[in-house]
């Protein structure tokens, strides 16, 4: 591998497989995938429901044990890598997941802040650095307001804030548009691709949502557990 490569190598997977469950019930759900993600790219991945986007996306995500195969993130290596490992990786990654899991007891401000005291700043730089971010996603005049007070694609652009604003090194996005209108999912993406190149991350996006395939610097497309890279666009609606 050449230095630059090594550099701009976010994700590198070879023939990794994936199972659920043991003995009789084991089931294959991954099935030798082979994948990179360079920084400052933005791919989408889809693909038909129970395919394994989800499952995939979690061990990229250092979510789950990575089994068979090779699964390198930001330079470690996931199979059979120790709980530590996985944990100490899980600080360095962006996770828009759906429901976006937002404490309906904290404001959208220490939503946000919470996550960037998982990084060694101070409270006041923490505060300052979430209130930045939901101003950035546009949400200035929402900072102190509690989710309960807010629509879904306002607490979706909270959750976008909270996994942005440690400057992750990839951000993970599982179906963030499903929620929301058409307009606002637009946004929603549009705000991940505009942060991520400002930050030079990558970021993989799974999503169904066809108005939104413009935004990828590449498409992929997972089905019955098969990865591939779709080279058309013009077949990718489908
Ligand atoms: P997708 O996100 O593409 O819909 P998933 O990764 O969620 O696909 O699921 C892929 C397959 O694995 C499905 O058949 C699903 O039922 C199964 N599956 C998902 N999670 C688990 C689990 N924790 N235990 C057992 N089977 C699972
Ligand atoms: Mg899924």
């Amino acid at each position: 591998m050449e230095p630059m490569d090594e550099i701009n190598e976010i994700v590198a997977i070879r023939r990794l497989n994936h199972y659920y469950g043991t003995g009789a019930l084991r089931k294959q759900i991954l099935f030798d995938i082979n994948f990179h993600l360079t920084a400052g790219e933005v791919v989408l991945m889809k693909g038909p429901s129970g395919s394994g986007k989800t499952t995939l996306l979690t061990l990229m995500g250092a979510l789950r044990s990575a089994q068979e195969g090779q699964l390198r993130v930001l330079g470690q290596e996931l199979v059979s890598a120790s709980k530590g490992e996985l944990v100490r990786l899980r600080r360095n990654i962006g996770y828009i997941f759906q429901g976006h899991n937002l404490l309906n007891s904290l404001t959208a401000r220490q939503n946000v802040q919470m996550a960037a005291e998982l990084h060694p700043v101070s409270h006041r730089q923490a505060q300052a650095q979430a209130a930045a971010i939901l101003t950035a996603v546009g949400l200035a005049d929402h900072i102190d307001y509690y989710p309960s007070q807010m629509s879904g694609g306002q607490k979706q652009r909270v959750a976008i804030a909270r996994a942005l604003v440690s400057h992750p090194k990839m951000i993970l996005a599982d179906e963030p548009t499903a929620a929301l209108d058409g307009q606002s999912g637009r946004a929603v993406v549009e705000l991940i691709q505009q942060l991520a190149k400002d930050q030079g991350c990558a970021s993989l996006i799974v999503t169904h949502d066809n108005r939104i395939l413009d935004i990828a610097d590449r498409l992929v497309h997972l089905e019955d557990g098969h990865l591939k890279e779709v080279r058309d666009r013009a077949h990718a609606t489908t």
